[in-house]
């Protein structure tokens, strides 16, 4: 007789619920493989909430000769904006150049240059950004995204923050995504195909039992315990993936630390800049959430996946002192009003420093006793969609007949609708719902494209979307979260989901924190009846 207490044996079992844990399961779910996600704290809680917020082929990693990462990276960056439209959107990238900017010589083409001229060593010549540039455009089939355009500074609006000593400059085009969303979306449309998403959920222990896994999990609010069975496990735990496995292969991860400063809105113009600094580093300086500036990133080496990274005072004037060499108003601590870090989980791969360490993915089949551990490594936000491609190519074998990729193509939820066409989606929603302002309208397109009707409902005005919790959250757009988006607490809502925290007060905040939890009483108590 069949154990009826025994777990369903599921497919596959994924181990976090980044953007390639949720990447994975959603092209597993969509060719019919059972799958369930395990993420022990909020969707998108570590790496995938913490990055540059980038769909970018990286210009830097051309430097490395990673010619094979930025091609991908490069054609993937249109086939993403199309699947997402109102979460990602073009960006245009001002370079600034300057004839006497010296670079440390350890990159593989600086190393290159210093061998066929040698009088160039230390330096990144014009000719040099410009060839970068040309491959940058040329390698991955720009269809939507305008080329590399020179521009002069003097009297021009992106000349107006930088010093006087710039003159020119080149600008390129890439592209800015909501990384937390993107997680987000990517889980819900697995959950729509059919897969079990379970957060605040933390995999105690994974066991092979012959040919199936055995996992435990624990849920982090209650304590209660679960047994899980699956065929295949995927380990996409980002910076922990090392400690996931520390029993089952060799530990390949480096964890790198990125910080990240926002200040208040440096400049006019919506186009973002790249610093080359001294030490062979780039920063950003990006225009972010309407009315701020995002400043990043470090690149600190970082031992431990449990010590939460922050940004210290040291990585803060790093920023400070990068940003200081070009802009003319001079940043100090106090024009800081937030910063972030996360830790990229980078395959190790010998790399002498943090900057130099491959950004490329990795995936590692281990079949050694038994039932099948995948391991992802490394990769990208830009590269999740092709990352769980390639994770599917090799989960395949095990699953015959299993049938072929599929999400190239095929819209995230609220994506379903012409890149082209979103101002002309904001102001529908604006005359639809007149009470929305244009800070309110932009804001709920870019997180919700299509669905921000659905979010709306029936509300004639903003006073029928229920109690204001500041800043134009309303308590209908926090229940839509609580029930679609899988959010549970105020910080899932105002620093992820959204970034609303940048203009709520604590008190604000904490009013949201009550309302919760007067909410989830209540569903309890009604679960209880
Ligand atoms: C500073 C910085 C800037 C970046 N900028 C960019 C950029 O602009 N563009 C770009 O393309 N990429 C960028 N990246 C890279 C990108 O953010 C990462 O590669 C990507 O987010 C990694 O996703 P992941 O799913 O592997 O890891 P994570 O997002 O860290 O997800 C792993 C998840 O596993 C969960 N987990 C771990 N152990 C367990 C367990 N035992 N049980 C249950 N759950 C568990 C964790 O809670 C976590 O949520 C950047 C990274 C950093 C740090």
């Amino acid at each position: 007789m069949p154990d009826s207490s025994a777990p369903q044996v599921v497919d596959l079992f994924v181990i976090g619920g980044g953007i390639n844990g949720c990447g994975i399961a959603r092209d597993a779910a969509g060719r019919g493989l059972s799958v369930e996600l395990a993420e022990m704290n909020d969707l998108a809680s570590a790496t995938s909430s913490a990055s540059t917020k980038l769909f970018h082929g990286g210009l830097r990693y051309l430097e490395y000769f990673e010619f094979r990462l930025v091609r991908e990276a490069l054609i993937e960056r249109e086939t993403l904006l199309r699947a997402m439209p109102h979460i990602s959107w073009p960006m245009r990238f001002v370079l600034p150049y300057h004839k006497d900017m010296r670079f440390e010589g350890g990159t593989p083409t600086a190393k290159l240059l210093g061998t066929v001229m040698p009088w160039m060593r230390g330096r990144r010549p014009a000719w040099l950004i410009r060839l970068g540039l040309f491959l940058y455009d040329n390698l991955g089939g720009r269809k939507i995204l305008p080329g590399t355009s020179t521009l002069k500074l003097p009297g021009s609006p992106e000349g107006a923050p930088l010093q006087d000593r710039f003159a020119k400059a080149y600008e390129y085009s890439d592209c800015w995504v909501e990384d937390a969303r993107l997680v987000v979306l990517n889980a819900r449309d697995a959950e729509a195909r059919g897969a079990r998403i379970m957060t605040r959920t933390r995999v105690v222990s994974a066991e092979r039992e012959g040919d199936l896994w055995r996992i435990e999990t624990e849920d982090i609010a209650t304590g209660a315990r679960g047994t899980h069975r699956a065929k295949m496990l995927v380990n996409a735990g980002g910076p922990w993936v090392g400690n996931i496995i520390r029993n089952t292969v060799r530990s390949n991860v480096r964890l790198v630390r990125g910080s990240h400063i926002v200040t208040k809105r440096l400049y006019d113009h919506d186009k973002c800049y790249f610093f080359q600094g001294t030490d062979g580093r780039i920063i950003f300086a990006i225009p972010y959430e309407q009315d701020f500036t995002l400043i990043g990133t470090t690149d600190q080496d970082h031992e431990n996946p449990d010590e939460k990274p922050v940004c210290t005072d040291r990585e803060k004037d790093y920023l400070l002192d990068f940003a200081n060499q070009y802009f003319k108003r001079q940043l100090t601590r106090e024009d800081i009003v937030w910063t972030y870090s996360g830790v990229r989980p980078l395959y190790d791969d010998g790399a002498s420093s943090a900057t130099a360490a491959t950004r490329d993915y990795t995936l590692k089949v281990d079949t050694a006793g038994g039932a099948p551990l995948l391991n992802v490594f490394g990769g990208k936000i830009t590269t999740y969609r092709r990352l769980a491609e390639a994770a599917l190519d090799k989960i395949a074998p095990f699953f015959p007949g299993l049938s072929g990729k599929w999400t190239a193509g095929v819209t995230l939820p609220g994506g379903d609708f012409e890149v082209s066409n979103k101002t002309a989606l904001t102001e529908k929603l604006q005359a639809e719902y007149p009470f929305l302002d244009a800070f309110w309208a932009v804001r709920l397109i870019r997180a919700y494209g299509t669905e921000a009707w659905d979010v709306l409902g029936e509300a004639k005005t903003a006073e029928d979307l229920g109690r204001d919790f500041g800043a134009t959250l309303t308590e209908a757009e926090v229940r839509w979260q609580i029930r679609h988006e899988f959010a549970r607490a105020p910080e899932d809502i105002v620093w992820r989901r959204t970034k609303l925290g940048l203009r709520m007060s604590e008190a604000q905040i904490d009013a949201l924190k009550e309302w919760i939890a007067a909410e989830a009483a209540d569903g309890r108590a009604a679960a209880a009846q």
